[in-house]
């Protein structure tokens, strides 16, 4: 969603003629587009606004921007501590920067709009960083309140694009040459549930899927408690949505789930990805985990080490819960201490790196689809992604490739994140 928003204010730079620098030194304009859903992520914003700093003093006329989930959360604070910061912008009005900045640059005084629910920023310019691969928001906010999750208080409440608007960004995107959409909302499965339709998530994919030129259809992220099999058969029965299911399950405890506030409990879980594995029965299953909620104990660790076994996930991103302040689970009894949380974070991702290795093994020997995304640091290898997800690294040899380029890849080695290989064919 970050990225989705980045790419909304650097529409509206380019609009207003800006280009982009090759550096900060170089800019007159900074944003940075903060994130603020674990104290890690808050730590390196502040490094980041702190460096600003120098920025500043040596070219007191660039206007720095803070904005995002963190402006929204701290507000003012921040303006007292960084006196670095020219404009202070929430996240509801992303697709107000561009007035916003035109009115600084007159008055040339502190701006700080931090008002929620604004119904404006939906549509807007966008310049798409990458020249293949569209995110496509479909709703904004989070009605959901999670006991740990600080992000329907920076989000606020779940608002839908109308169906009409969502596939005509994706329609326009198809005629500027793209082909891989993401459809993106903090919880896609109540897509619609603000006007009343239950099922408009599995209708919009479908819908979606019907485009000519979609090649590849993805979604994130879903809710285990709202995903239902009408979402899985429109995945199964559809021609270009990828066979990757993100379902986040937090804990395999039926208690820390319940105090958690995540509305399912570890059976329901399981029977998902059962109803999944039956509708298709090809399907790479991910997930997020946290370890150290608030009263775990070492049994509900273990639940959840052995959730991971039962389900074999094909990669887990896994997390040491962090306290935000505001948020019930803050307040709770029972914090977890944090050397307790380092090693249950450890023996999680031992387990689940097993699983990761095992499934990425089961491509060796396969030739998969590619879209190159471009070169890693090695000029001689590339990286880019399968239908369902999965990173590839391939040797270019003596060919030439461009971003966006579909490539065979042969798998002949596979690691816990990635698997590598050779090409076989490419078409342009
Ligand atoms: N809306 C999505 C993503 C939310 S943020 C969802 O519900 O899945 C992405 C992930 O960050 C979450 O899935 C959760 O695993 C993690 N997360 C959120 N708040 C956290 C916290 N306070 N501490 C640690 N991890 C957290
Ligand atoms: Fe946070 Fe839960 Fe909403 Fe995801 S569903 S954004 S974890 S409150």
């Amino acid at each position: 969603m970050n990225e989705s928003d980045a790419e909304h204010y650097a529409g509206q730079l380019k609009e207003l003629g800006y280009v982009q620098a090759e550096d900060f030194h170089h800019a007159d304009v900074i944003v940075v587009n903060t994130c603020c859903v674990r104290e890690s992520a808050e730590k390196r914003i502040a490094g980041k606004i702190g460096e600003l700093k120098a920025v500043k003093t040596a070219n007191p006329n660039v206007i720095i921007c803070i904005a995002g989930c963190m402006a929204q959360k701290d507000g003012e604070r921040l303006l007292k501590k960084y006196p670095q910061i020219d404009i202070l912008l929430g996240t509801s009005y992303v697709n107000d920067f561009k007035r916003i900045l035109v009115e600084y640059d007159k008055t040339r005084s502190i701006y700080c709009e931090l008002r929620t629910g604004n119904s404006m920023e939906f549509e807007g310019q966008k310049v798409r960083l990458s020249p293949f691969h569209a995110w496509i928001p479909i709703m904004y906010g989070c009605n959901n309140f999670c006991t740990y999750c600080i992000v329907p208080y920076v989000r606020g409440r779940e608002r839908s694009r109308t169906q009409e608007q969502i596939l005509a960004e994706i329609r326009q995107a198809v005629t500027q040459g793209y082909k891989e959409f993401t459809l993106l909302g903090q919880n896609v499965n109540s897509y619609g549930k603000d006007f009343d339709d239950k099922n408009a998530f599995a209708k919009l994919l479908r819908a979606a899927d019907a485009i000519d030129g979609v090649e590849r259809l993805h979604y994130m992220t879903s809710h285990p408690r709202d995903m239902n099999e009408d979402v899985i058969l429109a995945v199964a029965e559809g021609r270009h949505i990828s066979h990757h299911f993100h379902v986040p399950v937090q804990s395999g405890s039926t208690e820390i789930l319940r105090r958690m506030n995540r509305g399912y409990t570890r059976e329901k879980y399981l029977d998902l990805i059962r109803t999944i594995r039956k509708h298709v029965p090809d399907a790479v299953i991910t997930t997020d985990i946290i370890v150290g909620f608030p009263g775990e104990t070492e049994a509900d660790f273990i639940d959840t080490l052995s959730l991971v076994e039962t389900v074999g996930f094909d990669a887990a991103f896994t997390f040491i819960y962090s306290k935000r302040s505001g948020t019930p689970a803050a307040k709770m009894d029972n914090q977890v201490p944090l050397e307790v949380k380092k090693d249950r974070l450890n023996r999680l991702m031992e387990t689940e790196n097993k699983y990761s290795l095992q499934k990425n093994k089961m491509l060796i020997g396969k030739v998969v689809e590619v879209f190159a995304e471009g070169a890693t640091k090695n000029k001689n290898v590339w990286s880019g992604r399968t239908r369902e997800n999965k990173l590839v690294l391939w040797d270019v040899e003596d060919k030439v490739y461009r971003v966006g380029d579909a490539v065979q890849v042969k798998i002949d080695t596979a690691q816990t994140w990635l698997v590598k290989g050779k090409t076989v064919e490419c078409h342009n």
